[in-house]
């Protein structure tokens, strides 16, 4: 059966009624395919995290991470079990339990290893897997983070580990524009574009997608779709130079000055 990765961010999670629009979400995917989805926590709790870190002035490392990637635990056990209220076969499961292994670079973590055994046989067992996004475990056991933002690389790297056909990352925006459609009513949605446009989008600021997982999903060759959790449209791809078959759509792109772009904000909370 197909196998997709979703990644929901913070704003697509920010309440229980958003919450249950992810489920519905889920729900239609489920028909033909098995899911890893990925969550960011609720919009709001990760900096009301690091506010209480500054608070107390902290500078233990160990303990800052794993107060900083608490705000998972809670959005992914609230879609689970929203999830198995419906009868579907879901698991939530926090980084240590897969395990993402990560260096021991608190707060930037890199991911080293991804049991792909151990997603497979969960996969045997249940229908949808509900991932927490930004935590990994380092080899002593210690929680860390990936970086604020850093749920898209969970995401990312995930699908590449198990040769999922794509990443769908949902967030506050559907899909990736020449122009922030705020300031620019005319903005025009970007349906496909390659892997170093997106980066060199993101080099100039624009911070739709963690930098580190478009790097991700270029060096596997991972398709992934940017889209919004509200509008159901279809979102923005972004794909191998090579399989760019409308080659128009890139020269317009391509003729567009980046350092000009600004694109609408990412849903880092
Ligand atoms: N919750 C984390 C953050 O706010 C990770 C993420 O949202 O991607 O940075
Ligand atoms: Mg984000």
């Amino acid at each position: 059966m197909a196998l997709l990765v979703m990644k929901f961010g913070g704003t697509s999670v920010g309440s229980i009624d958003k919450i249950n629009n992810v489920a519905n979400i889920i729900e239609k995917q489920l028909i033909d395919k098995k899911l890893i989805v990925v969550l960011s926590a609720m919009s709001g709790v990760t900096n009301k995290m690091q506010e209480y870190i500054d608070e107390i002035e902290s500078n233990e490392i160990i303990e800052n991470d794993l107060i900083l990637t608490s705000g998972e635990a809670v959005s992914v056990g609230l879609l689970s079990a929203i999830l198995k209220k419906r009868n579907i076969k879901s698991i939530p499961l926090l980084g240590w339990q897969i395990p993402i292994i990560t260096d021991s670079n608190h707060q930037k973590a890199k991911i080293l290893n991804i049991d792909k055994v151990r997603i497979d046989k969960y996969l045997n067992d249940y229908d949808d897997l509900v991932v927490a996004g930004f935590q990994g475990v380092d080899v002593d056991g210690k929680i860390t983070s990936l970086g604020r933002g850093g749920s898209d690389t969970t995401a990312v790297a995930v699908a590449a580990a198990v040769d999922a056909y794509r990443c769908d990352i949902y967030t506050d925006v559907d899909g990736v524009y020449s122009t922030d459609p705020n300031l620019e009513p005319k903005a025009k949605k970007i349906d496909k574009l390659a892997f170093e446009e997106m980066l060199e989008m993101s080099s100039t600021g624009a911070k739709v997608l963690h930098t580190r997982s478009v790097e991700l999903a270029m060096k596997n060759n991972l398709t992934l779709q940017v889209l919004s959790s509200i509008t159901k449209e279809r979102g923005t791809l972004v794909v191998d130079e090579n399989k760019l078959i409308e080659k128009e759509i890139v020269s317009g792109v391509s003729s567009v000055s980046y350092t000009h772009l600004t694109l609408p904000t990412s849903d880092l909370v």
